[in-house]
């Protein structure tokens, strides 16, 4: 397998990209013509990193040029599907596309869950670009028509240099589920596919449902970024689920549990992966071999009111991640009727924006889908991305009346008695082998 430079020629073209930030805020009161701007805005330098947050735990970066998806889901699946086998919505993805410039190069897929890798192939297949995910993004994509050698399995602990100064390095994480509920631990239970699923022969769709063609993948992959600058390097952390009950160490399941727990059988394409390092280990060590102790930005999950499941996780792990900001996501509706609606949940997860103020670490709330991220040095500034967002028919700010504000999550106390199976420590993964 190959793990490092991924990427050839088309990574050489970095000084031909097309600067676009900041250009909605006039700096002399509008007095400049729209052609003495841009010849301004042309001279400026584009920034090492931007982020640009497309919903749920979809992200566009820049990162000295080399051009970074995150999941990449655009497809609503509606509510009251049923687990029906449910097709891309490529017109969808393209027009995001089109929107952030057209050109991916590299996709990394947190997790296999429908509302992160749905569309992940659809995007393979519309930029060309590589995936980088679990043995089940590569599975789903393998049956959605990606050629094996578009997709890169991990499984935590490798090491990818994406060029321009750019290099990843994947942390086996966890999946988010309250691990005193059935419901829960169902669903953070690290599953992989076995074999490509079978489109519907009708409409060419997966079935979306956690346990059938989107499992998780095996609990999750993070991703830390360090991107090369001439102040100091950057480092970006993303992590698009997580769980504080399993954090420090696996809980693991076995076939019975789904006997007893589960409405239908565990069918015979999905494998139980036994967890033997904690998500806790697998990032300090990424950390140990990046040579770092705090990010500038991490990326992670803002759901969670009672049940406080990012809050809690925030709080686990914040002295070893020690971020210098963090922006939330995933605490939208990823079952809104359309991507094209925008944002339509208010935010009302407080105790996890206390928590990280009462670090003292800068937290963003996002007001609307395409909302961006310029990360510097000095911190991260915020730009509103207008003409991103009007070329997908999005205002700038998403209005939305409280009554829509998230569900509150009920707590469930039931206690589950579950099987610890192969809790010994073993050792932990070594990122030099991959490169
Ligand atoms: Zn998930």
């Amino acid at each position: 397998m190959q793990r490092s430079r991924l990427l050839g020629k088309q990574l050489l073209i970095f000084g031909a990209v097309f600067f676009i930030a900041f250009c909605s805020v006039a700096p002399s009161g509008g007095l400049l013509s729209t052609r003495l701007w841009r010849a301004a805005e042309a001279q400026t330098p584009p920034p090492a990193v931007s982020m640009t947050w497309m919903s749920v735990t979809n992200w566009y970066f820049e990162m000295n040029g080399i051009k970074i998806v995150t999941d990449g889901f655009i497809s609503r699946v509606p509510r009251g599907n049923g687990g029906a086998p449910f097709p891309p919505d490529v017109e969808a993805v393209q027009r995001v596309l089109d929107a952030i410039g057209g050109e991916v190069d590299v996709i990394v897929a947190g997790h296999s869950h429908g509302d992160h890798t749905l569309d992940t192939a659809a995007w393979a297949r519309l930029t060309g670009a590589q995936i980088i995910g679990a043995r089940t993004t590569c599975l789903q994509a393998l049956a959605q028509g990606i050629p094996e050698s578009q997709c890169t399995i991990v499984e935590g602990g490798e090491f990818f240099d994406l060029g321009n100064g750019v290099t990843v390095r994947v942390v086996r994480w966890n999946h988010s589920g309250d691990i005193n509920t059935p419901a829960g631990v169902r669903l953070q239970a690290p599953l992989e596919l076995i074999n490509a699923p079978v489109p519907d022969p009708v409409n060419g769709g997966l079935r979306p449902s956690i346990l059938t063609d989107f499992p998780n993948g095996g609990g999750a992959r993070a991703f830390l970024f360090s991107i090369d600058h001439a102040e100091r390097q950057l480092q970006v952390f993303f992590a698009n689920t997580g769980n504080a009950g399993t954090f420090e160490s696996p809980r693991n399941v076995d076939e019975q549990f789904f006997e007893e727990h589960s409405a239908t059988p565990l069918e015979s394409n999905l494998e139980i992966v036994t967890e033997t390092i904690s998500a806790r280990a697998h990032l300090e060590a990424a950390m140990a071999d990046a040579g770092i102790d705090s990010v500038d930005v991490w990326l992670g999950i803002g759901f969670g009111t009672i049940s406080g499941s990012s809050t809690n996780l925030s709080r686990f792990a914040a002295h070893i991640i020690q971020p210098r900001a963090y922006i939330p996501h995933h605490w939208d509706d990823f079952r809104a009727p359309s991507f094209f609606d925008g944002l339509t949940r208010a935010w009302t997860n407080e105790g996890l924006e206390e928590f990280w103020t009462s670090m003292d670490v800068p937290f963003f709330i996002q007001g609307q889908y395409m909302d961006k991220y310029i990360l510097e040095p000095s911190g991260i500034t915020f730009d509103i991305n207008s003409e991103v967002k009007a070329a997908l028919g999005l205002p700038d700010v998403a209005v939305i009346p409280m009554d829509t504000a998230s569900e509150i999550e009920a707590d469930e106390p039931e206690c589950l008695c579950l099987h610890d199976i192969g809790m010994q420590r073993p050792d932990l993964p070594d990122f030099s082998a991959s490169r």
